[in-house]
């Protein structure tokens, strides 16, 4: 028996076709939860899967809890402070941390039919007791301040989806599929035990269709590191 579980709390649009091909038009048009949507595909894929579909925000309650209870955890999300709640999730319960993101950068960010400067992402596995996303510098506070431009988190989590989507017919699904089959790559190393020993990061670049290893350690002066990992539940405010 397979157990899965889905968390988000979107629900399908047209512009979701863009992004990804694990929805359908039909999806878009009855405008179903993303975590139906998945559910449904999961099933029709392998009967025997349980998948379990959670419609919230990390970190509402119900979010946590079903994190709590995973044995991996992968990251698909846009922002930066996303990524950050994961990190802190999978450190205090010591769950490996799957973190996969692509960005397009226009040339003119003000112009939504702007020529796209670059396409980048990254694939990194940070395993409990490894570096994490802090010790590589890919989060920091003041990235997360920057990202959140001075609004608190709640505003962030409303707003910033309509600030980072791509214009009008950029299709992305096909990057996005690199990332994801790297995560699942790094999941099915995780399970099956054959992962290498040395932490990497992987960077692609979707105009050359290249992905480039960086080696990344442990930060010994890590906060993040030093004050959640292994800390258990947290005081969520
Ligand atoms: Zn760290």
């Amino acid at each position: 028996m397979c157990d899965d579980i889905g968390i988000d709390k979107q629900r399908i649009t047209r512009d979701n076709l863009l992004a990804t091909d694990g929805f359908g038009w039909a999806d878009a048009l009855l405008c179903r939860r993303k975590v139906t949507a998945v559910r449904s595909k999961a099933r029709w894929i392998n009967r025997n899967v349980r998948f379990t579909a959670v419609n919230a925000l990390v970190p509402e309650k119900s979010a946590v809890e079903a994190l709590k209870r995973a044995d991996l955890i992968v990251g698909c999300v846009n922002n930066l402070n996303a990524r950050a709640d994961l990190q802190e999730i999978a450190w205090r319960y010591c769950i490996p941390y799957v973190d996969i993101g692509l960005g397009l950068y226009p040339l003119d960010p003000n112009h939504d039919m702007s020529e796209i400067a670059a396409i980048s992402g990254n694939v990194f596995t940070a395993i409990p007791g490894g570096p994490c996303l802090w010790c590589t510098g890919f989060l920091t506070d003041e990235k997360l301040q920057m990202e959140a431009g001075g609004s608190d988190h709640s505003y962030l989590r409303s707003s910033l989806g309509e600030r980072t989507k791509p214009g009008p017919g950029v299709h992305v699904a096909s990057f996005n599929g690199v990332l994801a089959s790297l995560a699942a790559s790094d999941v099915l190393q995780l399970i099956l035990d054959y992962s290498p020993g040395v932490s990497v990061r992987r960077q692609y670049d979707g105009f050359s269709g290249t992905v480039q290893e960086v080696v990344v350690e442990k930060n010994l002066s890590c906060p993040k590191c030093a004050s959640i990992l292994g800390a258990g539940d947290p005081l969520w405010q």
